[in-house]
């Protein structure tokens, strides 16, 4: 299948072709058909896997018809970030189709945002809060409007947004296409499913499988070595732009700083930043001025950047989704892309958790040449001498004789 096969309209074709893509991946081969069918959709699909055009591009080719100036598709999503490149997503792929669309979210200034919508636009990227803003001011019409997305469902459950989505909808006209996009289906966001979806149709792509582009390495490695490893790794490591995690904003900075002061150009992104700094830190890493973004999970929500060679892992994150979602900015479409995890002693549960939701076993690393028997400084001494001594399933033979069988047992291995 290829894009011809969907008959768009031939200046949303044109988009795409200006966007590189010459084949759809499968959510938009399943979603495409059924939303150009004017059907209500649910789709199963994280980021990542070119939802955003599996919605944007049959949205697009609907607005060429009828009338213009008026807002006739609303998106919502969890995150500014999601809602910029949602924006940035549907205006390149709709260069050509005359259509305008504005962004709405909090932590700006709402006067740009009223006389963006006062000059008529076709389609809002909103973040709930802001948008209700806009309702209750009456500065926003919607009653012309054909299509709502509503998506990242399940994140806009977890930031406690689903009141406000459900006072948003009551605003909205009941005849309109509603679809909803969303990477897993908690409960809550299947009865939010059912009170706002008419007889949908479900599209699903592989909910837990991350992209197969990627390949996974785990680095076990001491707490107080984990900045000397990245070091030494990055420097090993062809990369091309590299996104780092880790568990805290105040550990993000600080590794944002060391790297910054071992020469690379790095930038952080936390949740303490001003908005313009944080756009700037982005618009930075994806242009290239940052070759380097440190970020926690919170920070990084909806982050677009496809051309991520590296995800690292700094800190094992909470989940087996997390780490699907964190690993979901590498190996994008067709691109391939590495994921490494740093782990130390106490990631072992963790760690067996995430390689049962891949269905595999990870591949551990040992980095030829690193030191991994440096002590920790004084105050830290107790706890990475724990680690030193027990760091998981080491890879040389000879590190294996010199543990005990229970301290050398592997982190993941033995079990299946
Ligand atoms: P999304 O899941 O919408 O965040 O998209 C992930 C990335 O895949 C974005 O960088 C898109 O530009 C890219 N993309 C979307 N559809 C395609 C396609 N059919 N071919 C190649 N890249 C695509």
């Amino acid at each position: 299948m290829d894009f011809n096969s969907f008959n768009l309209h031939p200046k949303i074709t044109a988009g795409i072709v200006a966007a590189g893509y010459t084949l759809p991946t499968p959510i938009q081969a399943a979603a495409i058909p059924k939303i150009m069918q004017l059907r209500d959709v649910m789709g199963l699909a994280q980021t990542g896997t070119g939802k955003t055009a599996a919605f944007g591009l049959p949205i697009l080719h609907q607005l060429m018809q009828g009338r213009r100036g008026c807002v006739r598709a609303l998106v919502i999503a969890p995150t500014r970030e999601l809602a910029e490149q949602i924006h940035v997503s549907l205006s390149q792929l709709g260069k050509q189709s005359g259509l305008r669309s504005a962004t709405i979210y909090g932590g700006v200034g709402i006067n740009p945002q009223i006389s963006k919508l006062k000059s008529g636009v076709d389609i809002v990227v909103a973040c709930p809060g802001r948008l209700l803003d806009h309702i209750k001011q009456k500065t926003i019409n919607l009653s012309q409007l054909d299509v709502l997305v509503l998506d990242e469902a399940d994140r806009m459950f977890d930031m406690g947004f689903l009141p406000d989505i459900r006072r948003i909808i009551k605003c909205l006209p009941t005849r309109r296409q509603t679809l909803l996009f969303s990477a897993t289906m908690p409960q809550e966001i299947r009865h939010l499913a059912k009170e706002v979806l008419t007889d949908p149709e479900t599209v699903q792509v592989d909910i837990v499988a991350p992209p197969t582009t990627v390949s996974h390495a785990l680095y076990p490695v001491p707490q107080h070595l984990k900045t000397d490893l990245l070091l030494e790794l990055l420097q090993k490591t062809a990369t091309d732009s590299v996104l780092i995690f880790t568990r805290t904003k105040h550990r993000a900075k600080r590794l944002g700083e060391k790297l910054g002061a071992s020469g690379y150009r790095a930038a952080s992104l936390q949740g303490n930043l001003s908005q313009n700094r944080r756009q700037a830190a982005l618009d930075g890493f994806r242009s290239g001025a940052f070759q380097i973004l440190v970020a926690t999970d919170i920070a990084a929500r909806g982050i677009d950047v496809s051309q991520v060679s590296h995800v690292v892992n700094f800190d094992i994150p909470d989940t087996a989704e997390a780490y699907i979602h964190r690993i979901g900015r590498t190996g994008r479409a067709t691109r391939s892309g590495d994921a490494f995890t740093m782990i130390t002693e106490e990631d072992g549960q963790m760690v067996r958790t995430i390689e049962r939701a891949l269905g595999n076993q990870i591949e551990q690393r040992r980095l030829d040449g690193f030191n991994y028997s440096v002590a920790a400084p004084a105050c830290t001494a107790q706890p990475a001498r724990r680690h030193t001594r027990a760091m998981p399933r080491p890879k040389s033979q000879q590190e294996r004789s010199r543990r005990s069988p229970s301290n050398g047992r592997s982190v993941s291995g033995g079990r299946r």
